[in-house]
């Protein structure tokens, strides 16, 4: 009892530590504080712990912080959790401690879990673990995801598990996404000649409820409930330029959710939607921004019986089940490296008031700490490499 209540102070005091810097992403924020700070933090607490510690840099002043506590010849297990948060006013930076939650920009998502995985690791004996326990704690998760993809090429783990908020259930699988930009160029005109010019915001709104039409289309299909239907929505429209001249130019920028067996390939019928624009007298041109693959894992690969294993030890429900969001995940799996998503549960991500369940940051310290103690056990198991 007392070492579960100490278990708790100590989860409390470094979630809190860790929310205390601001670490909002300079990708989405330029004034936003960045991971170098956080980063610090981390490696001289790994550093304090006698871990052996290494520090990346995906990006200047963007660290990834990588801790390794040696184990047995067993399978290396990766436990990747992200250091930088979204940004957001003033009073959602704010930290603060109730009775059972604690409030705060990251403390769900993810710094929570992050304190939950450190904690864990450092309670385990030396040579305890069947094999090498790698803490990465990387940067640039809620933008670009350098962090993560950085680590993926100098580090192969067995498996991993991704931290993230998911009320403890397991998730093995998730949507990909991609991003559209389109621009649909016409001709000004003074509006009281307005059929002397071409009016590009009348063929975005256009292909705006087309694509609406699509989606509505898309929701009606069969799908796997894991992951849901394939989605498309315009996101952001801007277009005109001034009083009295007929718009020249309109921009949107679209999203669109993938699933396994309909990727960006299929959404080529998006495209020439866009491209057949170009029929009414607008030129609209596209550009890909970002494509990110969904995520899928069996739920009976070894980590998934791990967690669930651990889960069942602890008295826990057993959930397996999708994300909505997207996660690191999709590039463990893109690298062939089985992973789950799992973390504790709270509210508010990315809004004003955030937090995280304190009872969930013990269930995930537990959690993670059977994992840790029982991955890879299995002779069969093949071994780890380090880089
Ligand atoms: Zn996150």
């Amino acid at each position: 009892m007392i070492a579960e209540a100490c278990t708790r102070r100590k989860l409390i005091d470094l979630t809190v530590a860790l929310a205390r810097i601001d670490s909002v992403n300079t990708t989405l924020d330029p004034a936003g504080g960045g991971e170098a700070e956080v980063g610090e933090f981390v490696r001289n607490w790994m550093t304090a712990q006698g871990w052996e510690v290494h520090v990346e840099w995906p990006a200047s002043g963007r660290p990834n912080v990588v801790g390794v506590i040696a184990g047995g010849d067993g399978a290396t297990l990766m436990i990747n959790a992200h250091l930088d948060t979204v940004g957001g006013v003033p009073e959602a930076l704010e930290v603060g401690v109730t009775d059972r939650r604690i409030h705060g920009r990251g403390v769900l998502d993810t710094k929570g879990g992050l304190a939950a995985a450190l904690l864990a690791a450092a309670e385990l004996d030396p040579g305890e673990p069947p094999g090498d326990i790698v803490i990465a704690a990387v940067c640039d998760e809620e933008a670009d995801s350098i962090g993560t993809s950085h680590i993926l090429r100098h580090w192969h783990p067995d498996a991993a598990i991704v931290i993230e908020p998911t009320d403890l259930a397991i998730v093995t699988g998730h949507r990909g996404f991609g991003i559209l930009d389109v621009t649909c160029i016409g001709r000004a005109a003074h509006t009281g000649h307005r059929r002397e010019g071409i009016n590009a915001i009348d063929s975005m709104a256009r292909l705006v409820t087309e694509l609406a039409e699509l989606d509505s289309r898309l929701a009606e299909r069969e799908t796997d409930p894991l992951f849901g239907p394939p989605s498309i929505q315009v996101t952001r429209v801007e277009g005109g330029r001034e009083l009295f001249t007929v718009p020249d130019r309109c921009a949107a920028t679209i999203e669109i959710r993938t699933v396994p067996g309909f990727d960006v390939q299929d959404f080529a019928a998006v495209v020439d939607t866009v491209d057949a624009r170009t029929a009414d007298g607008v030129t609209c041109r596209h550009e890909w921004v970002i494509e990110r693959p969904p995520f899928e894992v069996d739920a009976d690969a070894p980590i998934a019986r791990s967690a669930r294993a651990a889960l069942m030890a602890s008295g826990r429900e057993v959930t397996i089940t999708g994300a909505p969001f997207w996660t690191d995940a999709a590039l463990f799996a893109a690298a062939s490296v089985p992973a789950v998503v799992l973390g504790p549960g709270g509210h508010g991500i990315h809004s004003i008031d955030e937090w995280v369940e304190i009872d969930d940051l013990v269930a995930c310290h537990d959690t993670l700490r059977h994992v840790m103690t029982n991955f890879g056990s299995h002779p069969e198991s093949p071994i780890g490499n380090r880089p």
